[in-house]
């Protein structure tokens, strides 16, 4: 019987490690199959505090495991959670080759990209459409060749600067005319002169599923209803993440966009399972943000197993 068992590998699950490895309540943390979470696909972090340099963001998910595990947390690696019963504790979680059992259980599954729903896009996955310019830009696929990145996001605007170091011009589409990116990270982009927003449109076909590969994209403005092409070799979308939580569906309380709904700190709607990170967030969903609610789950469940099983 474990006391706490984290799900998730990203900022918030190796905090709440770490606090409750600090706790001595041995936490066992499953990784999930992208161990250290959505960070590892972005490149430098500017803004998690103590890194006046930056840092980058699979280097700063090894360390906070190193410091998690240098505690006493135990670590079990691309561990897939194919079912959870939390009807009654122990809390019962299925793993493909056991069942562990456990009085609590820390959720910090964060979230996955979100797709543009077209049926192109998901036949040239990996054929030249993306989710992470980081993971995938260098590719000789996208090296002198024009790119298109779809959002106005942070991330997208980080994408696009990003491609312009291999790509010979960088399209973002966006479906307003304005970006929703934070100041800086927009300055950046529209400043770059290789990168040309495409303002009120969206992306409503990629070319070519016939050749297996991209070759452009069809846009329509949403203003004008015209439809045009765009010639490029890569399609990188960045419109957003939805959260990791659909294992957890019909077992806690989640809104209708399937954020898990936290009571009272990260209390979630079954005593004795807390939630943490970007599956609650739908607001602020920054590296150090997802570390504080970590911090707080552990603190949690800190202060439920000394109530509930002194
Ligand atoms: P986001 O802030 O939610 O932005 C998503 C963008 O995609 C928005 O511009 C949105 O348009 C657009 N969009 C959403 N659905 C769409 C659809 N179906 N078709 C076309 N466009 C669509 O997501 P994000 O950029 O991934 O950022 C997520 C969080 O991570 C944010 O809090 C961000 O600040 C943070 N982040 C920080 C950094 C950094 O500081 N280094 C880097 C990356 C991300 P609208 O604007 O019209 O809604």
């Amino acid at each position: 019987m474990e006391n706490v068992v984290i799900i998730g590998s990203g900022c918030a699950g190796w905090t709440a490690a770490l606090y409750a490895a600090r706790a001595n309540l041995k936490p066992l943390l499953l990784t999930g199959e992208q161990p250290g979470g959505l960070l590892t696909t972005t490149s430098i972090v500017e803004n998690y505090p103590g890194f006046p340099e930056g840092i980058d963001g699979t280097e700063l998910m090894m360390r906070m495991q190193k410091q998690a595990e240098r505690f006493g947390a135990q670590t079990r690696y691309a561990v897939k959670v194919t079912k959870v019963d939390f009807s009654k504790p122990p809390f019962k979680l299925w793993l493909d080759d056991a069942v562990i059992e456990t009085k609590t259980v820390i959720i910090a599954t964060g979230a996955s990209h979100r797709h543009l729903g077209l049926k192109s896009e998901d036949l040239l996955e990996r054929k030249g459409v993306t989710y992470c310019a980081t993971c995938d830009g260098a590719l000789a696929m996208f090296r002198n060749k024009p790119l298109v990145v779809v959002g106005g996001g942070d991330t997208a605007c980080e994408e696009a600067t990003h491609l312009t170091h291999f790509a010979s011009k960088v399209y973002l589409v966006h479906r307003r005319d304005e970006l929703r990116a934070s100041k800086i990270m927009a300055d950046r982009a529209l400043s770059d002169p290789k990168i040309q927003p495409v303002w009120d449109s969206i992306v409503t076909d990629i070319y070519d599923v016939s050749k297996d590969m991209v070759t452009g994209v069809q846009v329509k403005n949403l203003k004008t209803g015209v439809t045009s092409e765009l010639p490029c070799a890569g399609v990188f979308v960045a419109i957003g993440q939805t959260p990791s939580t659909g294992l957890f569906k019909g077992q806690i309380e989640m809104d209708a966009d399937g954020y898990i709904l936290c009571k009272k700190g990260t209390y979630t709607s079954v005593p004795g399972v807390f939630a943490a990170g970007d599956c609650v967030d739908r607001v602020y969903r920054q590296a150090v943000t997802a570390a504080g609610t970590g911090c707080a789950a552990a603190i949690d469940v800190e202060r439920y197993l000394a109530t509930h099983h002194a």
